[in-house]
């Protein structure tokens, strides 16, 4: 069965031209620089580089490896912030209710199982910056529109641009770096066909809103994506599920890439080389194993070869 699937970005998708790295409550969050300027940003266009630039991050936590605070800045100037706060509320207008119903609570709250929390409590964990009175006055201001808004259409976007698209808008950068690392360590066990030791923050549907009119005139399915986190879990989906999947990791660099070729096994050119050297030196190795397992290690057969020449050519 084929579907004509398509991912569309709502209109109402942004990015800050400059983010910075701040400490509220010990803990380190990424937000928009003061100064920064908002544009309106297709997530859908790019959406091969976002996975793969995503993943790649993720695998650089799952390897222990330093991750330069320059990069997640960079990351963020490109695509912008996750959406962590929609993401993770399992009630969909969650602005217009008292309370939040957390699913993945364990990054937020430290705890296992679905957790509630404050509207205003809630909000105060992705808007460190405002006080009381501020979030208490954007909690009136969604409420406003979302009486003002006759259809419910686009209310989503709508309140988004005063929640995570806000100029105050903040995530904690160990939940940024737990989702990515989460999602390469997905991405690496499926592939090596082992099994998923941990439910992952994946997907809420109920954030996703679809286009029924593409169905009407063009026989196409589409889905609008509202912010970066639906983006990625959806496109990953849909590239693990494909019969041929392209979605591979570097035999040599374990780096995450799309491939042209079904057959591809590394990410560059360089790679491939590098793991080429790697495999003759193999073949020609020069390590014994004993016994009593110990690995000596004895000249090559051509290292030997130099070695006489240049002796010969010494003692001439
Ligand atoms: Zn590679």
């Amino acid at each position: 069965m084929n579907i004509n699937l398509k991912l569309e970005t709502s209109e109402l998708c942004y990015v800050y031209s400059k983010y910075k790295i701040t400490k509220f409550n010990n803990k380190e969050y990424i937000l928009p620089e003061g100064n920064a300027t908002k544009k309106k940003i297709s997530l859908t266009e790019q959406i091969n580089d976002i996975l793969v630039d995503t993943l790649n991050i993720g695998k650089k936590v799952f390897y222990k490896e330093t991750i330069e605070q320059t990069e997640l800045l960079d990351y963020f100037a490109k695509y912008g912030s996750f959406g962590f706060m929609i993401d993770l509320a399992i009630n969909k207008y969650f602005v217009l209710d008292n309370k939040v119903a957390i699913r993945d609570a364990f990054y937020i709250t430290d705890k296992e199982t679905i957790d509630f929390v404050n509207i205003d409590e809630y909000l105060k964990i992705f808007l460190p910056e405002l006080n009381k009175r501020e979030i208490n006055g954007l909690i009136k201001k969604c409420k406003d529109i979302a009486s003002d808004t006759n259809s419910e259409d686009c209310l989503t976007s709508i309140i988004n641009q005063y929640l995570i698209y806000s100029e105050h808008y903040a995530e904690p950068i160990d939940l940024v770096l737990n989702y990515v690392r989460s999602l390469y360590k997905n991405l690496i066990l499926t592939i090596e066909h082992k099994p998923l030791t941990m439910k992952l923050p994946f997907l809420s549907a109920n954030h996703l809103t679809h286009n029924l009119e593409d169905l009407y005139y063009n026989n196409s399915f589409g889905f609008t994506i509202n912010y970066l986190k639906q983006a990625i879990d959806i496109y990953y989906g849909m590239q693990m599920a494909q019969d041929v999947r392209l979605l591979k990791v570097c035999n040599y660099c374990d780096k995450a890439f799309i491939a042209k070729n079904p057959k591809a096994e590394y990410d560059t050119y360089n790679c491939k080389n590098k793991a080429n050297v790697y495999k003759s030196r193999a073949r020609s190795s020069n390590i014994i194993h004993t016994e009593t397992g110990i690995a000596v290690k004895i000249p090559s057969e051509e290292f030997s070869k130099e070695l006489l020449k240049g002796l010969k050519k010494k003692y001439k």
